[in-house]
């Protein structure tokens, strides 16, 4: 006859097991959801910064443009000053070197105001990057915020689930017996898994090993704790009888 109560204590064990499982997957979950929230954040960051280098070039180049015009005027300005001073000169020289200065600056400008089309066409491309980039920030923004709500939602309703089954945790212990419920708690302190371990058709459930003969015949009579040989977790095996129930 077996030892129901070792068997129940057992059985208990490997409820509060199971039960101890699912508390470590809602731990886990819980630790992850910053990350997915920091992920998140960095999406959007990565747009405001791409934005704000191209803000930053294109203030860069509208500065350019306006030196340049700036530059054009004044070329302007000096070359009337050269056309009044060729009327006043009375020689050739003179009103050559003058000319000359003239086609220099006209040179200079035919240059510059090939740079200002080359900018403005940069500054028209630009533009509509900014104009997409916002765009993007603003979807991915959208995106962002409905998601984080739904990881804060998801955070709160884990902590709940967590508290929950701390509390019933206690339920679990006092069908358990102490020794035993010791030793499970130093094992899942020391290695963070399973400590019982399913013994069906011979076979420890951990490790997946053939259980011993003599350990088998004696771990079905549920009258002391016995041990798998191999990953020396505890073995809760099948009863003899299949009317019982298992696990
Ligand atoms: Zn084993």
């Amino acid at each position: 006859m077996a030892n129901e109560s070792l068997r129940q204590q057992l059985a208990n064990l490997y409820k509060l097991q199971e039960h101890d499982r699912e508390l470590l997957s809602y731990h886990r979950r819980l630790t992850e959801i910053p990350k997915h929230i920091e992920k998140l954040e960095l999406s959007v960051t990565k747009f405001k910064t791409d934005i704000s280098t191209k803000t930053d070039e294109l203030t860069e180049i509208e500065k350019n443009l306006r030196s340049m015009n700036v530059e054009l005027e004044s070329n302007e300005e000096q070359r009337e000053k050269y056309r009044n001073e060729q009327r006043e000169v009375t020689s050739n020289d003179a009103y050559n070197a003058l000319e000359n200065q003239i086609e220099f600056l006209d040179q200079k400008d035919l240059e510059t105001e090939e740079q200002i089309l080359e900018l403005m066409e940069k500054v028209d491309s630009l533009k509509v990057e900014l104009d997409k980039l916002s765009d993007e920030v603003a979807s991915e923004d959208q995106i962002k915020s409905k998601k984080t709500a739904e990881f804060r939602k998801e955070q709160k309703v884990l902590k709940a689930d967590i508290d929950l089954k701390i509390k019933q945790r206690s339920e679990f212990l006092p069908n358990i017996g102490k020794s035993l419920g010791n030793q499970y708690q130093k094992w899942i302190e020391r290695n963070k898994g399973d400590f019982v371990a399913l013994g069906k058709n011979g076979t420890c459930g951990s490790c997946r090993l053939t259980i011993q003969p003599q350990s088998l015949k004696e771990a079905q009579k549920y009258e002391k704790l016995v041990y798998c040989s191999n990953c020396k977790r505890v073995l809760y095996v099948e009863p003899l009888s299949n009317d019982e129930p298992y696990p």
